[in-house]
């Protein structure tokens, strides 16, 4: 199925792409990889009169660390995250993430920026940043600005970013000593977005309690959601079975999943529930150092 027509401006800078978006307002959307807004617009869900390729731009396809942050920019691939030797090393739920995301084919266009931009409550990244406390860089007409991954997902495909505003950073504090995370997904099959899934970050103190956690959940609401109770819960206390089980149920009772194709709802809290669960134990292993 062919999208409606729509114009086509390709800018050099990030400044010229943030111009033309001011200039056309509503009805210009950015284009990264494409691999959510073009299949939106055959379906007819979305019809912009332009589109702004920013997927060319150079100078965003970087993934470094810098200033205490891991930093990625506003064009890295989900196929750079997967190949990523630092990624795979120092942020390995990162990596969990990135590899069950769609297909190869997808990955080699689709960007984390535009995942998180999307605003999709299915797609995968969401959760994950949630749970490491990242923030993302917006650029618009009166220079950068940090939006909390806490403030950013506002409604169902809705964001914190301006209608002129691109994101062009996602800003990831370095996880402190002692501090592990994962990434566990259920999907019907290889490619599918998530039936539901949970990332877990934890840093644990010298004695072996937990000094902080990050729980995110995907697909389980109308945003990706955040489990603060159960974050909360298991501050300060070591993760035998008793404590793992009690935070595993808080972060279930956390999720508002509906029933549809995907399962009905009592399963996909019992799924938050699970993954909760091995999401605990991973960060545990891999904060002991292991894979
Ligand atoms: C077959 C298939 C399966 C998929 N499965 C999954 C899956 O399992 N998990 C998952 O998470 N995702 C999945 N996706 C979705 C896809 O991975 C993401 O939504 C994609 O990464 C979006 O990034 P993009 O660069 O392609 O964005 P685009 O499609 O180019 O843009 C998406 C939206 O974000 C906006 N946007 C993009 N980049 C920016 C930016 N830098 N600044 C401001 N706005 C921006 C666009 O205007 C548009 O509204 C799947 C997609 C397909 C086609």
């Amino acid at each position: 199925m062919y999208p409606p027509s729509f114009e086509y401006a390709r800018p050099q800078t990030i400044s010229e792409a943030v111009a033309l978006l001011g200039q056309h307002g509503d009805d210009a959307k950015i284009l990264s990889g494409g691999q959510s807004l073009i299949p939106m617009m055959k379906l007819r869900v979305a019809r912009p009169g332009w589109l702004i390729d920013i997927g060319r731009l150079p100078g965003l396809s970087y993934i470094k660390e810098e200033s205490g942050y891991l930093k990625i920019g506003g064009l890295v691939r989900e196929a750079d995250i997967e190949s990523s030797e630092l990624i795979r090393a120092k942020f390995p739920i990162i990596h969990d993430t990135a590899r069950v995301i769609a297909d190869p084919l997808v990955r080699n266009l689709a960007t984390v920026g535009g995942n998180l931009a999307h605003g999709d409550p299915a797609n995968d990244h969401p959760a994950t940043m949630l749970a490491l406390g990242a923030k993302v860089v917006a650029t618009g007409p009166r220079g950068e600005r940090e939006i909390p991954i806490t403030d950013f997902f506002v409604s169902i495909f809705t964001t914190a970013l301006g209608p002129n505003e691109i994101l062009t950073e996602i800003r990831i504090p370095a996880p402190p000593p002692r501090s592990g995370g994962a990434y566990f997904k259920l999907e019907r099959k290889v490619g599918d977005f998530a039936t539901a899934a949970v990332a877990v970050q934890v840093t644990f103190n010298p004695d072996g309690t937990c000094k902080a956690a990050g729980i995110g959940l995907t697909n389980v609401g109308p945003t990706p959601l955040k489990a603060t109770q159960a974050e909360d819960f298991l501050r300060g206390r070591k993760l035998d079975e008793a404590a793992i089980n009690q935070a595993a149920q808080l972060a279930a009772d956390a999720a508002q999943p509906s029933s549809d194709l995907r399962g009905p709802a009592e399963y996909k809290k019992g799924l938050i529930r699970e993954f909760t669960k091995r999401g605990l134990r991973k960060a545990m292993e891999r904060a002991q150092g292991g894979k």
